[in-house]
């Protein structure tokens, strides 16, 4: 067995039953990920390339990595990298890896402007950036500000604006919301993913989550809602008339009741995501 040559199939065959004993949830797409990282190539050419012999150098990188990838390191903090609507995007344990739930708000910013003009729009707690940037490449006129408390993140995600060459349409401020903000600042469109889970939630969420992802960019505080409620509040001060407010949000109630709060809001129903749960806040400035 031992003195068998480690080819591609072999390798992928082994890792993805060693890694459903480690706790992965998708070992074979983990096995498959990782691979095509050391070996710099795509997934589909894993696939042409089955019988190849593969040499000991990358093995042993591979090794390391699937090493991490057991004590739960996210497979995007591996490979540096993660896709969001279909653009890559640079990720480092300082910024949460970009969920695919997110999408659903960037799909109705986008619909919302796509026939506007310039339109000034601002992400709160940017984080890899993946919002604002995914923004500024389909609204070729928007000029965006991009908020995050973190200057670890936000070295990440001006990284990923030059990336895309959406730099200079990208104003990178360290705050928390809008703190740092001068009080005249104010824009047509505030999207948000922020942290909305409760703290006594922590402790329950997955392994790879809870031991490996920033911490501040998932807890709200007790009751979860904390960030939402203060966001809702600010953006009546920051949203020009007719503008619109996106957030992000986990159980819908309480992120609802707390934009209702804001007389100058006018909620509207909550968008569903590809699982239909309620998903995403869409609040108009009146
Ligand atoms: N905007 C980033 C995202 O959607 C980061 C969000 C956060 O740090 N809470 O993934």
């Amino acid at each position: 067995m031992s003195d068998q040559p480690w080819t591609v199939g072999r390798l992928l065959h082994w890792t993805a039953e060693w890694l459903a004993t480690r706790g992965s949830e998708f070992p074979r797409l983990d096995a498959e990920v990782l691979l095509s990282h050391v070996l710099s190539c795509s997934r589909i050419e894993l696939y042409t390339t089955f019988d190849k012999v593969v040499a000991d150098e990358p093995r042993t990188a591979f090794r390391e990595l699937l090493r991490r990838r057991a004590d739960g390191a996210p497979v995007a903090y591996l490979t540096g990298q993660r896709e969001f609507f279909s653009l890559p995007f640079k990720v480092t344990p300082a910024v949460l890896v970009p969920r695919p739930e997110t999408e659903q708000l960037v799909v109705r910013a986008i619909d919302l402007y796509r026939k506007s003009g310039k339109v000034r729009i601002v992400d709160v707690g940017t984080g890899s950036g993946n919002i604002a940037i995914t923004l500024a490449k389909h609204l070729p006129a928007a000029v965006i500000t991009a908020i995050d408390i973190s200057n670890d993140a936000l070295a990440v995600a001006k990284h990923n604006a030059e990336f895309h060459g959406v730099a200079d349409r990208i104003d990178f401020i360290h705050g928390n919301l809008f703190d740092a903000c001068d009080l005249k600042m104010q824009w047509d469109l505030i999207v948000s993913n922020p942290p909305y889970i409760r703290e006594e939630e922590f402790d329950g969420l997955p392994r790879d989550v809870r031991m490996h992802e920033p911490k501040e960019a998932l807890i709200a505080g007790p009751r979860g809602v904390e960030v939402i409620e203060r966001l809702a509040r600010e953006s009546v001060t920051r949203l020009l008339c007719g503008g619109w407010l996106l957030i992000e949000i986990g159980p819908p109630e309480e992120s609802e009741q707390a934009v209702d709060a804001c007389l100058h809001l006018k909620r509207h129903p909550t968008l569903l995501d590809l699982a239909d749960i309620p998903r995403v806040i869409h609040a108009q400035m009146q």
